[in-house]
């Protein structure tokens, strides 16, 4: 046996629809023939939730705080139809809240790169990096619609008994809308410093954007936090590096990215983050070949509330970047899980069931594999194990760039309406047996 020997284990969280069939390829395919690793596995596809009363999700989470390591497959969650569809015992939750909830800790997205995807947004050449604050504000607000003039108020009252504070909010004449949200210091702060130390292990520097000069009280808090925390704990290091830290209005910040060439951490407040995040990720989708790459970290406050994630409506559908990122979540930086930031592909598996050819991107389900099993070797110090991870995704990027892909990156290149099967994509298994012929000439088997 020439595998490389892997000391530890890695969890292995398995998944549902589209990626279920392409994560099995790569797990047999890819990995197994060149890597003899122990995989602890956790079937999370829906019927086996279903079976255990979710519990599979739970364990898999505890396995990965055991292990330190997990590679995920994207996973259904259910909705009404769903629910229908499977016959399921309950609506159960969305997994990745539930391994979250868990592991607690911040996201990293980033995206897969290859030289001949055509830029959108010339002048980034550098990598900018959102910091989303995935608590509160919004996400968390009591909203309601008004049916009839009256009074709105917020009312706050101490839990130390001393008086209630009151605030006339607005006196309606008739029907309309109104919403009260919070934020809490514990939580902009934890945002803040994971944002200071990621600017300082990038070496880049930081701006955090708010709309201050309206929410006087409320963005005001954000600025000071930050401000604080910066001036006593971040101050020196970041002088160090010589990079700074700086609070702009969001209106700026958004006129200021659009003209830079990146480089550069953005941290955003929930909503702001949100669409921003989105923004960046569409705007990269043409990546320039000086393979610049975007980030965006999303932090979790302790509840694990992970942020609502990015809408991919189908008709951005196959043009989106997002299906070619990577999502890695870190809970205490030796923790990771790694999965792909789309989903289970439901419209592919669909025509799949009917016995139709699909042209699904597995890129980034196998750079979860690559960066989970990368992450082992860092933390058993197997250099191998680190070379194979850094081999794999090579041939992933380069097999792109020599023109063999899924239909997906075809349209990216040649507009969707215009590829063809096998002039400009490949279907779903003739990509992966690409990936994998590549693969083993890379690592010189055939
Ligand atoms: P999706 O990401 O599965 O697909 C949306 C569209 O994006 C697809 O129709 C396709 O056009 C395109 N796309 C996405 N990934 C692609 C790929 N690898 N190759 C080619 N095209 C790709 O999102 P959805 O359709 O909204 O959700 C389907 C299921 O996935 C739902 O049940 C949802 O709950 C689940 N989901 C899971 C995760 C996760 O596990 N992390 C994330 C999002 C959605």
């Amino acid at each position: 046996d020439k595998r490389i020997k892997v000391a530890k284990p890695v969890v292995e969280m398995d998944g549902d629809e589209m990626t279920r069939i392409i994560w099995q390829f790569i797990k047999e395919k890819l990995i197994l023939p060149h890597v003899d690793v122990q995989l602890k596995y956790f079937d999370l596809g829906l019927p086996h939730r279903d079976q255990t009363n979710d519990q599979v999700t739970i364990d898999s989470a505890l396995a990965t705080q055991k292990y330190s390591v997990a590679v995920k497959c994207a996973t259904i969650t259910p909705d009404e139809a769903r629910v229908e569809e499977f016959n399921l015992k309950k609506m159960w939750k969305s997994p990745n809240g539930t391994i979250r909830n868990i592991l607690g800790g911040t996201v990293f997205r980033e995206p897969i790169i290859c030289k001949n995807i055509p830029r959108l947004v010339p002048g980034w050449t550098k990598p900018i990096t959102i910091g989303r604050h995935a608590h509160g504000d919004q996400y968390k607000a009591t909203d309601f619609v008004v049916d009839r003039a009256g009074k709105f108020k917020l009312v706050f009252t101490p839990k130390d008994g001393s008086s209630a504070k009151e605030w006339e909010v607005y006196n309606f004449p008739a029907g309309g809308v109104g919403m009260g949200m919070y934020n809490t210091d514990e939580s902009i702060s934890g945002f803040a410093h994971s944002c200071f130390q990621y600017a300082i292990q990038k070496k880049w520097p930081l701006y955090m954007s708010t709309k201050n000069t309206i929410l006087k009280a409320y963005d005001g808090r954000f600025k000071d936090i930050f401000q604080e925390i910066f001036d006593k704990h971040y101050k020196t290091d970041f002088d160090k590096n010589k990079i700074w830290y700086e609070h702009r209005l969001i209106d700026d910040m958004v006129a200021q990215v659009l003209k830079s060439s990146g480089g550069f951490v953005w941290a955003c407040k929930n909503y702001d983050g949100d669409v921003q995040s989105d923004i960046l990720a569409q705007a990269t989708l043409q990546c320039p070949p000086s393979r610049a790459w975007c980030q965006a970290l999303e932090t979790f406050d302790k509840s694990g509330q992970a942020p609502v994630a990015p809408v991919l409506s189908d008709a951005l559908g196959e043009e989106t970047w997002a299906k070619r990122q990577l999502q890695q979540v870190r809970a205490d930086g030796k923790t990771i899980e790694a999965e792909a930031a789309h989903g289970t592909v439901t419209r592919h598996y669909r025509e799949h069931q009917k016995g139709r050819p699909t042209s699904t991107n597995p890129i980034a389900s196998i750079f979860a594999w690559t960066r989970g099993l990368e992450h082992r070797g860092k933390l058993d110090g197997n250099q191998e194990l680190i070379r194979f991870a850094q081999t794999l995704e090579k041939v992933c990027v380069e097999t792109v760039e020599s023109g063999a892909m899924t239909k997906d990156l075809a349209g990216c290149i040649h507009g969707l309406s215009n590829v063809k099967l096998n002039e400009h994509f490949l279907n779903t298994t003739d990509f992966l047996d690409t990936i994998k012929s590549n693969l083993d000439r890379a690592l010189g088997k055939q």
